[in-house]
């Protein structure tokens, strides 16, 4: 929604929609880049604080711009004759927990919004804002107006929730790597949940979490589509995030190849093996709201072991600080090392549950192609590797030319 034409077309859209005889809530987000505008002069003008004063604030300010776009909405679809109202996160309620710019929702109340659909208005609700139980504004997070999207249609048990982005759906792998990727037609929430969570910026992962939780069919799709496509068309555009396995029965054992460059490495080496150890190491990093992904721990020699793990890049060095600090000095071990040139690539599918030697192929196109592997890790529907990050691009181009998905050229 950049300018008031994009509006105007969004516009036609639902009505396009509505008039075909659904009944449509619709869940904007700000108009593009005025999040970071707003966001921006609180930066100016603050440019340390950190206290719980003033992030109440970034939400009181960062909220108008949904309140904006939809407002704006509501007068584009009554500017073409149709009937529909906005309202703003506290209007509906939609209820969330006090933590200001990573709110979570609690409880969305129905009855107003129902009442309306029944009068036949289309109804505008603000994405990414709440009001917790003193009624301050809050804010689901960056990208939070996909889960404001979701968490509405579970409320309102919508058949299905529609995703209109920037790009036109979930594809096998990220395009600007490999060129020869594809669209998935269909997608499993749990590949999805795996695909959110490396890497693949379509969703807001909360968004999927919540879809999966409440079992909210969803579907990405572009919103670069002309309004006025064939509506059965635009129903059967983008990608499906479906909870029905049987579909996926003839599709490919891996779905999809993800990375992330943002891991790093981190091993205590030496450490006395015996109980508590894990608990010791990865306690204090808990301790201190870093998340911890994959863990290894070797079998020990001398009564000594390795212990080694990643976290995001932007926690490495707190996290190295923690363990020379807090950790070592106790643990009696012997050394803390790391690295941050490192990423992590993965390939996912559900195929992987009822298939076996898929981890030994992937293993197999990482050696031919020379690159070592430096942790292992694997769930049923998914196995990741961390490697050298000079190697990712190649890896996940081998990857995706190893298990088929590349794009049959015309
Ligand atoms: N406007 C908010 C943001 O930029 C929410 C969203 O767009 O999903 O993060
Ligand atoms: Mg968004």
């Amino acid at each position: 929604m950049g300018s008031t034409e994009r509006i105007s077309n969004v516009a036609k859209r639902v009505a396009k929609w509505h008039r075909a005889g659904h009944q449509m809530v619709v869940v904007p987000s700000a108009m593009s880049g005025e999040t970071n505008r707003l966001l921006g002069l609180a930066k100016e003008l603050a440019p340390s604080l950190m206290s719980e004063a003033y992030h109440r604030e970034l939400d009181m300010l960062a909220s108008t711009g949904e309140q904006a776009s939809s407002a704006l909405l509501a007068i584009a679809l009554q500017a073409i004759g149709i009937e529909s109202i906005s309202y703003a996160g506290w209007q509906v309620a939609i209820k969330t927990n006090s933590a200001f710019t990573k709110a979570r929702i609690e409880s969305i109340e129905d009855q107003k919004v129902l009442s309306d659909l029944n009068q036949g208005r289309v109804v505008i609700i603000t994405g990414f804002q709440g009001v917790d139980e003193h009624g301050n504004i809050t804010t689901l997070g960056r990208g939070g107006s996909d889960t404001s999207a979701v968490a509405v249609a579970a409320a309102l048990k919508a058949k299905e929730c529609l995703i209109y982005t920037d790009v036109d759906g979930v594809y096998t792998t990220d395009p600007r790597v490999v060129p020869q990727a594809k669209r998935l037609a269909t997608v499993s929430f749990e590949e999805m949940l795996e695909m959110a969570s490396m890497g693949s910026k379509v969703l807001q992962i909360r968004s999927v979490e919540f879809a999966g939780k409440y079992q909210v069919p969803l579907r990405v799709l572009s919103s670069f589509t002309p309004w006025d496509i064939d509506l059965e068309e635009e129903a059967r555009s983008g990608t499906l995030i479906s909870f029905e396995e049987d579909e996926k029965m003839e599709q490919a054992v891996v779905s999809g190849i993800a990375f992330n460059r943002d891991e790093a490495k981190i091993s205590v080496l030496g450490v006395p093996d015996k109980p508590g150890i894990a608990y010791q190491i990865l306690g204090a990093v808990a301790q201190a709201n870093i998340e911890v992904d994959m863990i290894i721990q070797n079998i020990s020699k001398d009564g000594k072991t390795d212990f080694s793990f990643t976290v995001h890049r932007n926690d490495y060095a707190k996290t190295l600080e923690i363990l020379k600090t807090k950790v070592i000095p106790d643990l009696g071990a012997s050394e803390v090392v790391g690295d941050t040139q490192t990423c992590k690539v993965s390939i996912v599918g559900i195929g992987m549950r009822s298939h076996v030697g898929i981890a030994s192929k992937m293993f197999q196109t990482l050696s031919q192609e020379g690159i070592n592997i430096q942790m292992i890790s694997t769930s049923e529907i998914k196995t990741s590797v961390v490697i050298d990050e000079k190697y990712m691009e190649l890896a996940v181009r081998a990857l995706h030319k190893t298990f088929d998905l590349d794009q049959v050229q015309a």
